[in-house]
């Protein structure tokens, strides 16, 4: 299986090659050649358990990975997980479930796609006999997870990026207290804004990129993309038939990777009736959903934090798909946007798709409904989802995050206070960061100092 960039000037690559490479070099994004069919398998595979699902449908793009060392990966990537149903769907009503997607070990579920990557740059690292310095920037819940798919791991080192002072500090722990050698949590003297333009900078310098051998973690990564696929499947699979042609996912959305995925899988043939993109109150994809016009707009901090977004980088892999996979239309459409700040998708239809929109001030209201109605506390992430349940449809609402992540946010709305034992572990740890001014020469220093 090879991949193509949207924007139609990177030749065609492997799945191996294309993971390595992040965002292809023409600043497009990495997408398969042609989509496997797994209609005809959907009987086999929901007999499966999610490990086994997992490598059957990695199978179909990791061509380039012989099959017994792919199997092992996927195997190796889930055992970190501290639930056996790895992503529980869980029923809460009629017509009404959640599926937790938040037992991974930075409790978001980030971590099914970098525990997979994490275990995949490994790979590549003993194949090619090479060392690799992942570099990220994060306000929060990227970086964790990042940091735990290479915990660790021989011939790996990674930087994470994150403004000081301005990251939950349960967050902060989560990146800061592993005590692993090859982990680096530099905190920068500025804003988020300012971690990435040094990053830009970094990564726009050749000679620093290919000599450190740097490769980028964010969340355009193909194979982060196809992992998320894989608890659509298993949750679809889940479900009683008489229930799988009404559902309707509900995805707290940022980035628009999660609920990408999702779609994605729908075009693979599996019959996902539809999605809701569920926003916070930066809603430039509520906004789109609703009129077909997609717009940046300010980026206001909110209580779910991990979805302030001003654009949703995924969504071009969308766009893509309904600019007929032309890659001049979607340069056009690319190139208004940038120029203008807006596009507009001509013959637009919302093709399955609803959206909903969460200011801060109905997420509390959500959290303490939800609890006093179902028993069951969500994190300010998840409850973006329960905003507008579309009526006469099954929802399945995707838990992005647990809730003890957000302890503040729970008892100021409930007045409980939820906890997970993995986070009070952390609690006892030493905290290790290395202050540095957010100016790329002095990250720069830091990561040759210490790069492997
Ligand atoms: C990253 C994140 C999101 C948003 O996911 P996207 O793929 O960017 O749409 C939602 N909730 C939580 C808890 C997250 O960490």
């Amino acid at each position: 299986m090879n991949f193509l960039s949207t924007r139609g000037q990177t030749p065609a690559l492997g799945f191996s090659d294309a993971v390595a490479t992040g965002l292809a070099p023409d600043g497009g994004l990495f997408l398969p050649v042609a989509l496997p069919d797994f209609s005809a398998d959907l009987p086999r595979l929901a007999k499966l358990g999610y490990a086994d699902l997992c490598f059957e449908f990695m199978r179909a793009f990791a061509t380039d990975i012989p099959l017994t060392t792919l199997r092992a990966i996927v195997a190796k990537s889930y055992t970190t997980f501290s639930a056996a149903e790895i992503a529980p769907l869980k029923k809460l009503g009629p017509d009404l479930y959640v599926l937790e997607l938040f037992h991974g070990p930075t409790l978001a579920f980030k971590d099914f796609a970098l525990q997979l990557l994490g275990n995949l740059y490994e790979y590549q690292c003993t194949v090619r006999g090479e060392t690799i310095n992942v570099l990220g920037a994060t306000s929060g819940d990227t970086g964790a997870a990042a940091i735990h798919g290479l915990l660790g791991k021989p011939g790996t080192a990674i930087f994470i990026l994150y403004p000081d002072g301005r990251v939950s500090p349960l967050q902060e722990r989560q990146m800061t207290c592993t005590g692993a050698e090859n982990v680096f949590a530099l905190a920068l003297d500025g804003t988020f804004d300012d971690a990435q333009a040094a990053l830009k900078v970094i990564f726009s310098n050749q000679a620093f990129r290919t000599g450190h051998r740097l490769s980028a973690v964010n969340s355009i990564n193909l194979a982060r993309v196809l992992a998320q696929c894989v608890y659509y499947l298993y949750a679809w699979l889940r479900l009683p038939e008489s229930e799988r042609s009404r559902v309707e996912f509900v995805v707290p959305t940022g980035n628009f990777g999660n609920v990408l995925a999702g779609w994605l899988l729908q075009q693979m043939g599996v019959p996902i009736p539809g999605f809701k993109v569920a926003t916070n109150q930066n809603d430039i994809l509520y906004r789109f959903f609703t009129t077909g016009e997609y717009r940046v707009g300010a980026v206001a901090p909110s209580l779910a934090p991990s979805m302030d977004i001003q654009v949703a980088s995924n969504f071009e892999r969308l766009l893509y798909y309904r600019v007929g996979r032309d890659p001049e239309r979607l340069l056009a459409l690319m190139d208004e946007f940038k120029a203008t700040g807006r596009c507009r998708v001509e013959g637009w239809d919302r093709g399955g798709f609803t959206a909903s929109r969460c200011t801060d001030a109905d997420i509390p209201g959500i959290i303490r409904r939800v609890h006093r109605e179902l028993g069951y506390i969500v994190d300010p992430h998840t409850a973006c989802g329960f905003k507008a349940l579309s009526p006469g449809r099954v929802s399945v609402v995707l838990a992005t995050a647990s809730p003890a992540k957000f302890p503040d946010t729970i008892r100021a709305a409930i007045g409980l206070e939820p906890t997970d034992p993995s986070l009070d572990a952390l609690k006892v740890r030493p905290v290790i960061k290395h202050r540095l001014r957010a100016d790329p020469a002095t990250i720069m220093r830091f990561i040759a100092q210490h790069a492997v």
